[in-house]
């Protein structure tokens, strides 16, 4: 699998090709999906939601260019895998918090990421269209689902210099935005087109 996403061109960085063939993907799934861990498609993790295509992880990793150290918030833990990649890139001295809105999969992804080793990992039970100022400034903002609009509390939670990763657009499909916050400027830039399952909060969509 890593090897096919390097040659997409996909992986393009040796630490998230190291992260990537470190983190098993097995754990973070139920046990009947197994034998589907290892291909690059999103797979059902309870609730209606889905562990994200191994290529949107790596895609998304390589786009926050993380190095270790850094303090990344995460929204939308899912199964906790790509908290886990992100563990991987950020080492023992970073950290990720990440936040869920569901507590059964928030729950989970707690048990999969003790049993992978990830110590510098928070799951947080929580809205994320509001983010968690308790912990902030981010120095990367990780959103796994997709957004109306770039909410603004992520926006100010986004330290100077900081990068946010955020699928933007209506329920169907989404642009996956790179916003890159300078002072009092927010460069984006869009990585294309993208279909993630909704951010459902009061900064995002509404429950259906
Ligand atoms: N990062 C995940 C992984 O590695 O498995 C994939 C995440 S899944 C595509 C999106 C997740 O966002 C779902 O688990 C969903 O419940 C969660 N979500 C949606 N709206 C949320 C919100 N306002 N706050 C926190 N989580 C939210």
């Amino acid at each position: 699998m890593v090897a096919q996403l390097k040659a997409r061109g996909i992986i393009a960085s040796p630490e998230v090709e190291k992260a990537m063939l470190k983190v098993p993907r097995h754990l973070f799934i139920s046990e009947d999906m197994r034998p589907l861990a290892y291909r690059d498609a999103p797979l059902a993790i309870g609730e209606g939601q889905t562990i994200s295509a191994p290529h949107m992880v790596a895609m998304m990793a390589e786009s926050l260019a993380l190095i270790n150290g850094h303090k990344v918030l995460e929204i939308g833990t899912g199964s906790g895998y790509n908290a886990a990649v992100m563990a991987e890139l950020v080492g023992s001295e970073g950290r990720i918090i990440t936040l869920e809105r569901h507590g059964s999969l928030a729950e989970k992804a707690k048990r999969s990421l003790h049993e992978a080793g990830y110590e510098n990992v928070t799951v947080v039970v929580s809205d994320g269209s509001i983010g968690y100022a308790l912990e902030a400034p981010y120095d990367r903002i990780s959103v796994t689902c997709g957004a109306p609009r770039v909410p603004m509390p992520l926006l100010d939670q986004l330290q100077d210099g900081g990068v946010m990763v955020i699928p933007v657009g209506v329920l169907e499909h989404q642009s996956l935005l790179r916003v890159v916050k300078k002072g009092e400027e927010v460069l984006t830039e869009d990585l294309g087109s993208v279909v993630f399952v909704p951010l459902i909060g009061e900064k995002g969509h509404r429950p259906s």
